[in-house]
């Protein structure tokens, strides 16, 4: 009974061997993905709450493994930011979505109305002619810059706050729109509002949950409402699941929103099905 480790220390250690090794398979094969088609995008409407109309998607990504099937992003995700694959991900990801929208706009008769919102990491940013690879590949795909916003998180603001301010102004006086994810679940510090060139905050989707029976969270999400008007930026709150959040974001004065209540990330074809059946809310 002394033996040391004791054996829950054992089987602890076993358990994270697996993650390691589970993670070291799943780095291997998000290459193979790349390369043989496996990924997808799915796109998630943004509605704006003072007009009612859809402005614009976010771009998510999906990986289903032929043998493992659906794997989150979740999971893969941090993976591939660690290994650098994800560098090469969000490429393809930013030329099929802007793809996307033309097809899309083309097929619902909304030419250059709306945006497309891609996600990006600190890797990306580190990554070699990062802002060369966003221009070329915007104007290959025939969208304009101002269709295109960039969704980082407060990470990379922190990480190389020099490097992410100069690359992020050249992307805003290129037109393109800067918004940071997943608001309030990072950093203290409220100073970087004033320092990167930053248009939208998107209040993450935790707050939005326990806003209706937490007080603390309401006045978080209230407070981040008003210190984003304050700013002159546009407010996006995120995973908005019921009519009651809808009304009680726009009351505050909550300009979008995204969430399972408007509609779930979907793919291209159902997004321009959604479009044609969409009533302003
Ligand atoms: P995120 O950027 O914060 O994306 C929002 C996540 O919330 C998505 O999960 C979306 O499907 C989910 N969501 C949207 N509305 C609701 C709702 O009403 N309720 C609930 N419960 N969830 C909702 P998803 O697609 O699983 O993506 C997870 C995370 O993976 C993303 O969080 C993002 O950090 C990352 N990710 C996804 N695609 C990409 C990508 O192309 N590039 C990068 N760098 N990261 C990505
Ligand atoms: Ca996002
Ligand atoms: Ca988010
Ligand atoms: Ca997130």
């Amino acid at each position: 009974s002394d033996s040391f480790p004791p054996p829950e220390m054992l089987e602890q250690d076993l358990a994270e061997k697996a993650d390691v090794v589970e993670s070291i398979k799943i780095a291997n094969e998000f290459q193979t993905a790349l390369e043989n088609g496996e990924l997808s995008l799915h796109y998630q409407p943004i509605i704006d709450l003072t007009r009612g109309n859809v402005v614009g998607f976010e771009a998510l990504m999906r990986w289903i493994h032929p043998e493992k099937g659906f794997i989150s992003p979740g999971v893969f995700i941090p993976i591939a930011e660690k290994n650098g694959l994800i560098v090469q991900a969000s490429r393809w990801a930013l030329g099929e979505s802007c793809r996307a929208l033309r097809r899309i706009e083309a097929r619902v008769g909304a030419d250059r109305e709306m945006y497309m919102s891609v996600n990006f990491s600190s890797t990306d940013f580190a990554s070699e002619n990062f802002i060369d690879h966003l221009y070329n590949i915007i104007s290959e795909s025939d969208v304009l810059p101002t269709q295109v916003r960039l969704e980082i998180t407060e990470r990379l603001l922190i990480q190389q706050p020099d490097n992410a301010k100069a690359m992020l102004q050249m992307c805003k006086d290129a037109g393109m729109g800067i918004a940071i994810d997943d608001f309030g679940t990072g950093y203290s510090s409220l100073s970087y509002l004033y320092y990167f060139p930053i248009d939208t905050l998107k209040v993450d989707q935790s707050f939005v949950r326990a806003m209706q029976r937490d007080e603390k969270s309401l006045e978080l999400v209230k407070s981040i409402v008003g210190l984003g008007k304050n700013m002159k930026m546009s407010i996006i709150a995120e995973g908005v699941e019921t009519v009651e959040e809808a009304r009680l974001l726009q009351d505050m004065g909550c300009d979008k929103v995204q969430g399972y209540y408007f509609a779930k990330p979907m793919p291209e074809k159902d997004v321009i099905e959604f479009l044609r059946n969409y009533q302003p809310i």
